[in-house]
């Protein structure tokens, strides 16, 4: 493998653990597509609660996976974010980061026929290779032949402190304990689903961001990136 070679990077870990910033600079450095895979899940979530579909049946919201129209595209509107999506013709960039969508989005993504339906859209984006991508089972399931893998990590505490001090950015009403629990619980039923729980990758690189500053974990994964002598 030669490092002009276009890569499938894999990147995985639980919520809020620095998957996304780690992922947007390392594929901005390397001009990489960077493919965030829970927007996915989440866009899902959204059309069921928007259509009044119940989260707990599994047939309608399988059914509403395997034909939602969902798009992903860089941010057509300057507003913070860092790409757009759009589902069912909707621009729910922000719609989808709701703390309803944050109850739902697991009891959604554990559905197999769910993630069936996402994991076909996903493989067809990193065909041509030159990807970022990030999720809970990319190095796994998604891509377990991806060039590179890494499985970013962090303590609960700090991750839900980090989702907390994001919400309250935004102007968000956010109580530390709620967000810490409601953090606890998805970590909870996403390592513990039948189908394709988060996992370390036998050949992952574990990258742990609860003490070390993001710039150093991104040097990190630059280096064997550009398989240089990290
Ligand atoms: O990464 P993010 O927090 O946006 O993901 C939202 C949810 O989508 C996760 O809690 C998980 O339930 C689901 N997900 C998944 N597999 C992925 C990406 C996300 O099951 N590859």
């Amino acid at each position: 493998m030669t490092s002009s070679k276009r890569k499938t990077i894999a990147i995985d870990g639980p919520a809020a653990a620095g998957k996304s910033t780690v992922g947007q600079r390392l594929a901005r450095s390397l001009d990489y597509l960077y493919f965030d895979t829970g927007v996915m899940y989440r866009a899902v979530t959204w059309a069921a609660l928007a259509r009044h579909v119940p989260v707990a049946d599994e047939e309608a919201v399988t059914e509403l996976a395997q034909t939602l129209p969902i798009e992903v595209s860089p941010p057509t509107v300057d507003d913070g974010r860092q790409y757009t999506v759009m589902a069912d013709g909707v621009d729910v960039t922000w719609l989808i980061r709701t703390p309803q969508v944050d109850a739902n989005v697991s009891t959604v993504s554990a559905y197999p026929g769910v993630r069936e339906a996402m994991v076909r859209q996903q493989r067809r984006v990193a065909a041509d290779g030159a990807v970022v991508m990030v999720g809970r089972d990319i190095g796994t399931v998604v891509l377990p032949d991806a060039d590179l893998k890494f499985y970013v990590d962090a303590s609960v505490e700090e991750r839900a402190r980090r989702r907390w001090r994001e919400m309250l950015a935004r102007g968000e009403e956010a109580d530390y304990e709620i967000v810490l629990d409601s953090m606890r619980r998805r970590d909870e039923i996403d390592s513990h689903r039948e189908v394709s729980p988060l996992r370390v990758a036998e050949d992952a690189f574990v990258l742990d961001t609860t003490d070390l500053g993001i710039d150093a974990v991104l040097a990190q994964a630059q280096c064997l990136a550009e398989e240089a002598d990290c």
